[in-house]
């Protein structure tokens, strides 16, 4: 945060000018791929979504965006430095990770130690290791790259925005390289309870971090509570006033943003190809679709919605051959051991509710894809399903809920939706379940099948009133828009507000 020492010891801030500030990005991934063609790499912008969102929300002229371009070791030392101009003219600034720093905080720590921690899911930590010295080395080199990039203003005329449960630390190492600087921090994924984050061995670390912010968003209030319950119970010092921390003479706000879609990216045409295949799908014979989208990800409650499309058969038997699951399963994180885990368990159970349902007739209840689709692919896939089923353990939000109900511009399909998505929280219009109530999710899948088409229409509407009217760059905007709201006065050590 900008600020002067005035006369009697109290600081004052300025507080950022939009119209006028810089904004500098931080996230683990830049918003690119680096792609190998027949005259070396080439550089292709990620699209849609939270990148394009924070791309628009911002003059290009006055932004930057640091991070990570991915795996560059397979390339010449030539091709790395055209990678690095590249970043350049579209101002990224690419910081490099080794494949030793990739595994150990990427993959070690913050794949295998904050998510699960995060999501609840201590049952999936490595027994030991957690890795907390690479991932803090790797932050302190990110935190390195910003101050580079920075103005010597003070912080005046720059806002860092860092992203994600990657760079807990990079708000606190700035905080002590440059005080006065403004920093926004926003976490896309849950925060825990206090009985689970508390697990961590570095715990007060990372909260420390968070707290050289300005400002921390979350998805939620739950998680931005739960956020607050652990900065009291663990940050010796920091004080809780209104939902905003009082720590170090400063003040540090919080609040709940919830991320939107952009709608207009799902109106258009969808993909031929996947258009035919779910009508030969539907019509022979005349089946129902229920469908779900997910990475191959131990929160998104695969395992538990293949035991209730069991559970369903079991307690509809004339449904058998009436309706079959359609479960995209996109791989991911496939180096972490855990993951690997689980995709031998849903091939299994896969296996076992098909041996245990089909028929010779014909009757498939459940149909495993393991690779992803385009964007427009996905939404001939959301307009041909007759239920969508985003059942997640734990989720930070789940576009994909949003995504589905984007798509029926049509105003049909039934959404049957987890209470413990961050999107249930606007979505109450969904079919709502317990994940883990297997038989409730049962249950209610049928009454998605069974649903008139009056209520389908209901719903869907004003799902879609939600929907339409959020965007990621609403959000963006939102967010940062709270800068310039932020108290005037630094606090005096010992002062109160
Ligand atoms: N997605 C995709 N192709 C696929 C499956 C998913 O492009 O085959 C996209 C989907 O459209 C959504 C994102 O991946 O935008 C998943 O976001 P979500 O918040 O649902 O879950 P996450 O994977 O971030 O945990």
């Amino acid at each position: 945060m900008a600020m002067n020492l005035l006369p009697g010891g109290h600081w004052s801030v300025v507080p950022p000018n939009l119209e006028s500030a810089r904004l500098i990005l931080v996230s683990n991934r830049l918003p690119i791929s680096v792609v190998e063609g027949d005259d070396g790499p080439s550089i292709k912008d990620s699209v849609g979504g939270v990148a394009t969102a924070l791309k628009v929300c911002w003059p290009v002229d006055r932004r930057c965006w640091i991070g990570w371009p991915g795996d560059l070791s397979r390339f010449a030392p030539v091709d790395v430095s055209m990678v690095n101009r590249e970043c350049g003219r579209r101002a990224l600034v690419p910081v490099q990770l080794s494949s030793g720093e990739v595994e150990r905080y990427y993959e070690g720590c913050a794949n295998s130690v904050l998510w699960p921690v995060f999501h609840n899911r201590i049952d999936r930590l490595p027994l030991e290791n957690h890795q907390f010295d690479a991932y803090r080395a790797v932050n302190e080199r990110f935190a390195d790259a910003v101050v580079d990039v920075l103005d010597d203003d003070d912080g005046r005329n720059d806002i860092v925005w860092v992203h994600d449960f990657h760079l807990c630390l990079v708000p606190g190492l700035l905080r002590q390289r440059r005080p006065g600087q403004w920093v926004a921090f926003f976490l896309h994924i849950p925060f825990p309870p206090l009985e689970v984050f508390s697990i961590l061995p570095d715990r007060r670390e990372l909260l420390e971090g968070m707290l050289g912010s300005d400002i921390v968003g979350f998805h939620t209030t739950r998680y931005r509570d739960r956020f607050i319950d652990c900065v009291r119970a663990l940050v010796p010092g920091a004080r809780v006033k209104d939902e905003g921390v009082v720590y170090e003479g400063r003040r540090i706000e919080t609040c709940a943003a919830p991320l939107g879609i952009d709608a207009d990216d799902f109106r258009g045409e969808g993909d031929d190809q996947i258009e035919l295949e779910m009508h030969k799908l539907h019509t022979n014979p005349d089946i129902q679709v229920l469908l779900g989208v997910d990475r191959l990800d131990y929160t998104k409650g695969i395992p538990r919605r293949l035991l209730a499309i069991d559970r369903l058969l079991e307690l509809r038997p004339e449904l058998n051959g009436r309706v079959t699951l359609l479960q995209i399963a996109v791989p991911s994180r496939e180096k972490v051991e855990a993951y690997a885990e689980l995709k031998v368990q849903v091939q299994q159970l896969v296996g076992r509710v098909n041996g245990k349902h089909s028929s010779l007739a014909g009757a498939v209840p459940i149909r495993l894809v393991s690779h992803g689709y385009s964007q427009k692919q996905l939404l001939s896939l959301y307009r041909a399903a007759d239920v969508m089923v985003v059942t997640p353990l734990l989720d930070g939000m789940n576009l994909v809920a949003k995504e589905f109900i984007a798509a029926r511009t049509d105003d049909d399909g039934v959404l049957v939706l987890s209470e413990f998505a961050g999107a249930a929280v606007e979505l109450r219009d969904a079919l709502i379940v317990n994940p883990y109530d297997i038989d409730g999710t049962a249950r209610a899948l049928g009454a998605a099948l069974d649903m008139s088409a009056e209520e389908r229409r209901d719903r869907m509407r004003r799902l879609r009133l939600k929907v339409v009217g959020e965007s990621p760059r609403a959000w963006a905007e939102g967010f940062l828009k709270l800068l310039p709201f932020m108290p005037p006065v630094l606090l005096g050590v010992g002062d109160e507000r």
